[in-house]
């Protein structure tokens, strides 16, 4: 079987024919994945920042199953369900104020393409044909699709390979202040330049609150996101903020961007959605941006034909319903500390450059490059899923993970890297 897969089938951001081995999972429970061989590995990584409750959770599975038992799909046209209106109301509940609307869409990297379409249409819609770009931060991550790759970092994004094809947009350097350093002006002088010289053609701002994933997982000062919604509003230029990593509690708050006590023009959310079970994402906004839009008889252009997937809505209707009825504020911040003490004794190792956590977020950034081939058979063995990448080693488990399941992953993250200084040369 697993012959098949390595011959025919392609894994995330990998050679056709993968040179490293690939685990099978038979099923997943709890926090644990089970391979075919039996063995059981605590995941780290809660596939992806998504499963935040675990796997097979009762609650989820149930929704699911009466979901199906009336319908699985109805294309959303013309039509509309119970579970997407029960899901936009909780969404837009939990959210700020100011959003009324909501998009549905089945990736995150689409509810950014969205997002981005809503940003330049609300202009273009009332007449300003000059705003064609967006500004973001470097080292950021929004997802894979075009209009998403275009506004990831220019560097470790995949601009390379789509050289000439991809949209050019404006850069400005990335957060230079840690979550909690004092606030000095200097940390937003590059972005002050860019949106002061530019935003006759800038439409909109996006950005991942607080917390930049994949581009990099770094962690930066909510006083950077305060002066960045200031500038924005003083510039006619939207705010978009990718919550898709961030939403649903990993960081410590239910939104990231609550730690800067601001409001966003537009919000993407998905990854931890639906509690990891279907993909879904949405794309929500205010009724000025929407009126923006709609101005002069024009609508906003954009309808998947999964839109709005009742078994995906349902889903997510049950896992926001068991967040919000959850401790999780006391389960993210004792993750937190937890990490704080655990992976904060991977400091005394020589190629350790940075520990990061906030939340249920940890950060490992070494000195020089990980080595997937060689690092992943050490945390199998260890009995632990973690997937690092470039200098990084993270996790951001789910958040019922238990104290002792929690110091197994830390355990094996420092005697991984401790291990890797001597293979590492
Ligand atoms: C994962 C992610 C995306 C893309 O979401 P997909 O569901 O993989 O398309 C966009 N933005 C951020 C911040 C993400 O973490």
């Amino acid at each position: 079987m697993k012959k098949f897969d390595r011959e025919h089938i392609l894994h995330p951001y990998a050679p056709a024919v993968p040179v490293a081995e690939m685990y099978m999972v038979k099923s997943a429970s709890g926090v644990y994945l089970e391979l075919d061989n039996g063995e059981k590995i605590i995941d780290g990584m809660s596939s992806w920042w998504s499963v935040i409750h675990g796997y097979n959770v009762p609650e989820l599975n149930a929704a699911a199953t009466e979901q199906l038992s009336k319908m699985s799909h109805v294309m959303f046209g013309g039509l509309t369900h119970e579970s997407a209106i029960n899901l936009s109301k909780k969404l837009l509940s939990v959210t700020d104020e100011s959003l009324e609307h909501i998009f549905f869409s089945d990736s995150g990297s689409v509810s950014v393409e969205v997002a981005l379409k809503m940003a330049f249409q609300y202009f273009n819609s009332q007449g300003n044909k000059q705003k064609t770009k967006i500004l973001s931060f470097s080292k950021g991550y929004h997802g894979d699709t075009f209009g998403a790759m275009s506004v990831c970092d220019p560097v470790t994004g995949m601009h390379a390979a789509f050289e000439g094809i991809l949209h050019k947009n404006i850069f400005c350097e990335e957060p230079m202040c840690s979550f909690d350093s004092e606030w000095k002006e200097i940390y937003i002088a590059d972005f002050k330049e860019k949106i002061e010289n530019h935003h006759k053609e800038i439409a909109a701002v996006i950005v991942e609150p607080v917390v930049q994933g994949a581009g990099g997982m770094r962690i930066y000062s909510p006083l950077l996101l305060k002066r960045v919604r200031e500038l924005c509003t003083q510039y006619d230029v939207l705010l978009i903020l990718d919550e898709i990593a961030t939403g649903f509690g990993r960081t410590g708050k239910l939104f990231a961007y609550e730690y800067a006590e601001i409001a966003p023009d537009i919000l993407c959310v998905g990854k931890a959605l639906t509690g990891g079970y279907l993909s879904l994402a949405a794309t929500l906004t205010s009724k000025k941006v929407m009126q923006g839009v709609e101005a002069n008889g024009n609508i906003l252009m954009h309808g998947p034909t999964f839109m709005a997937n009742p078994l995906a809505c349902a889903v997510a209707n049950a896992s926001l319903e068991l967040l919000l009825n959850s401790p999780w504020q006391e389960r993210v911040r004792s993750i937190e500390s937890q990490l704080l003490k655990e992976l904060g004794r991977c400091r005394e190792l020589f190629l350790v450059k940075e520990v990061r956590v906030l939340g249920a977020i940890g950060v490992v950034e070494l000195h020089k490059e990980i080595d997937l081939a060689w690092m992943t058979p050490e945390f199998i063995a260890r009995g632990v899923w973690v997937r690092p990448f470039l200098n990084l080693v993270y996790i951001m488990p789910p958040f019922v993970i238990s104290k002792t399941e929690l110091t197994t992953l830390t355990t094996a993250i420092f005697e991984v890297v401790a291990a890797f200084e001597g293979v590492a040369e």
